[in-house]
């Protein structure tokens, strides 16, 4: 059996499927008289477990995130043991013959309810967590595998981040997903850790069993459920191709991001966490271009202070103290929501109260943020980037905040760097449209395709029923990218890209010949995109773009990035 689905991240994985279960809300609620202290003693089981599981995320979160993001895991192991639950679960099975199950669903119910009426921030939080525990320890009893537990390929109907921070990214050698699309996290996520993914599959997943031999082909996002010999020696074949061609890629990385003609383009990588300075270095990236900083702010109860701050940022800055480093202002609300804000009921997040827009009410949220970033600046070549500007009003105040913020900081006497340069993302159409007015504004510009492709096709990126509307390649979009290198270079300002499409090999002949001067990307992507540029020369890539901004669709334009690819590997 084939499945089609969104080909999320590149590469062919073969191996056995493992489902991620939600867990099923059709368990049996009540139980006979006799049954009750085999009931408790499944409770009691299930706790042990779930114990077990949150010592073993609690180690992997600290060794990939933090301790910081781990302590979330400790919390959760003190609330596991607390009387108040446990008398409340003990109580349902004893008296009202409750299943091990509906006591533990009641009990989290109710508790949280009780937070979450509570006039207090940090124990309405409790709420999500003790609906958490609940879920765990459901899962358990209904004996469905734990995310820190997967290996091989895994399937899932979707995966949340924390679903995702779980998973051994070293067992785990593809993802299957029935929801999401190119940009949701899952598949972001896949892209950084190279394993090849196909997402948005539909209801497809579900004939998708435990021990079936999948081959996951990520380029044509492709799934071949229990394939014949001639398909697996197929695949086999391509993927050890595949292997090799890396190989070759990954030796010449440490070269610096040029054409064939000696036009420096730099590749740069996008970073989540101060840790993955480690793997953007051994990638070869030349720089950060998109330090993503929501980390900080996450499963937090409280703002992180100006010394935390100052601290993960100046350890970004100082792993590349030579290099450009550019870290986003936070970029929070949309789908990113955070704990410390409280949950807000908006019909359309994407649309709604993010980034800028949220960071210019919180002003002493955002204050804190560029004060860190002002004290930071001293160790590096630090730059600011603010996310989604629609209006210079927005760059103008969020500007003013961080000369505020630097006059503060002189007038405490406090080490901090007040020149850093300056920049904006470009993910809103608005931003293109008024480009040459921002331009006075700012030292630079990076385009956020992830954004600027779901606000020009007016296409949630998250959804997998418009997915076929969510392409970089898109004609409007390609020209969006070039009216705002035309205003860059007119205004004298430098212009790069960090939405996903600047790691996309095929794009990097386009976007050098419409004048981008630095892509950053994923780090996997970092060897193959300064391999693709090694085997251009900036005059033909000039010709390239301007013969792409003639086509007419997506497809038009894809079709000949191909054969480009094409004729560049020949070379
Ligand atoms: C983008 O929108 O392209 C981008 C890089 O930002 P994010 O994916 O964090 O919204
Ligand atoms: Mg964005």
């Amino acid at each position: 059996m084939k499945v089609q689905g969104i080909a999320a991240s590149p590469g062919i994985a073969i191996g056995e499927v493992m489902r991620l279960q939600k867990i099923k809300h059709e368990f049996r609620r009540s139980v006979a008289a006799g049954e009750v202290a085999q009931e408790k003693a499944r409770f009691s089981a299930a706790k042990e477990v779930a114990m077990a599981d949150l010592e073993e995320l609690k180690k992997r979160t600290a060794a990939n995130f933090g301790q910081e993001k781990a302590e979330v895991f400790g919390a959760h192991q003190m609330m596991l043991e607390d009387p108040m639950f446990n008398d409340a679960v003990l109580e349902a099975i004893d008296a009202r013959h409750a299943s091990a199950e509906a006591a533990v669903e009641e009990a989290a119910e109710a508790i949280a309810g009780m937070l979450a009426a509570l006039d207090d921030a940090y124990m309405r939080e409790r709420a999500a967590d003790i609906k958490d525990i609940g879920q765990r320890l459901i899962r358990i009893l209904q004996g469905s595998a734990e995310s820190a537990k997967l290996t091989g390929i895994v399937v899932a109907q979707d995966l949340l981040p924390s679903d995702t921070a779980a998973l051994d990214l070293e067992v785990v050698t593809g993802f299957i997903t029935a929801l999401g699309g190119k940009t949701s996290h899952s598949s972001i996520l896949a892209r950084a850790a190279g394993i090849p993914a196909v997402v948005g599959v539909g209801q497809a997943w579900e004939d998708l069993q435990n021990g079936d031999t999948v081959i996951v082909d990520g380029h044509a996002g492709l799934v071949l459920v229990n394939p014949g010999d001639g398909e697996l020696a197929e695949y086999r074949e391509r993927k050890a191709l595949e292997q090799a061609k890396a190989a070759e890629i990954a030796s010449a990385a440490k070269l610096e991001g040029m054409t064939a003609d000696g036009w420096r383009v730099e590749v740069a990588a996008n970073i989540g966490i101060p840790r993955d300075m480690e793997k953007a270095a051994a990638a070869g990236a030349e720089g950060v271009g998109l330090f993503r900083t929501e980390f900080l702010f996450q499963e937090r109860q409280a703002v992180p202070t100006e010394e935390e701050q100052t601290e993960a940022y100046s350890a970004v800055l100082r792993a590349m103290p030579d290099r450009k480093i550019v870290i986003r202002t936070l970029d929070a609300g949309g789908d990113k929501q955070l704990p410390f804000l409280g949950t807000l009921a908006e019909a359309n997040p994407a649309l709604g109260f993010r980034a800028i827009r949220l960071c210019l009410t919180y002003r002493d949220v955002f204050k804190t943020q560029l004060r860190a970033l002002l004290r930071a600046g001293t160790e590096g070549n630090l730059h600011i980037m603010f996310p989604m500007i629609a209006t210079l009003e927005e760059l103008l105040s969020a500007k003013a905040l961080l000369r505020e913020a630097a006059e503060e900081l002189a007038g405490e006497g406090v080490a901090h760097r007040a020149d850093v340069p300056v920049g904006i993302m470009v993910e809103v159409p608005a931003a293109v449209a008024i480009a040459d007015i921002l331009v006075q504004e700012v030292d630079f510009f990076s385009i956020g395709t992830n954004d600027l492709v779901q606000y020009t096709m007016a296409c949630d990126r998250m959804n997998e029923h418009v997915a076929y509307l969510n392409d970089y390649f898109h004609p409007a979009v390609v020209r969006l990218i070039a009216e705002a290198s035309r205003a860059a270079q007119a205004g004298g300002k430098w212009i790069g890209m960090c939405g996903e499409m600047a790691g996309d090999p095929l794009a990097a002949p386009l976007l050098v010949g419409l004048g981008l001067t630095e892509l950053s990307m994923n780090t996997r992507s970092v060897p193959q995109v300064k391999d693709c540029l090694r085997r251009l020369t900036l005059a033909q890539a000039k010709a390239w773009a301007g013969e792409i901004l003639t086509l007419r669709t997506a497809g038009e334009i894809k079709g000949r990035l191909e054969a480009i690819a094409a004729e560049l590997a020949g070379r």
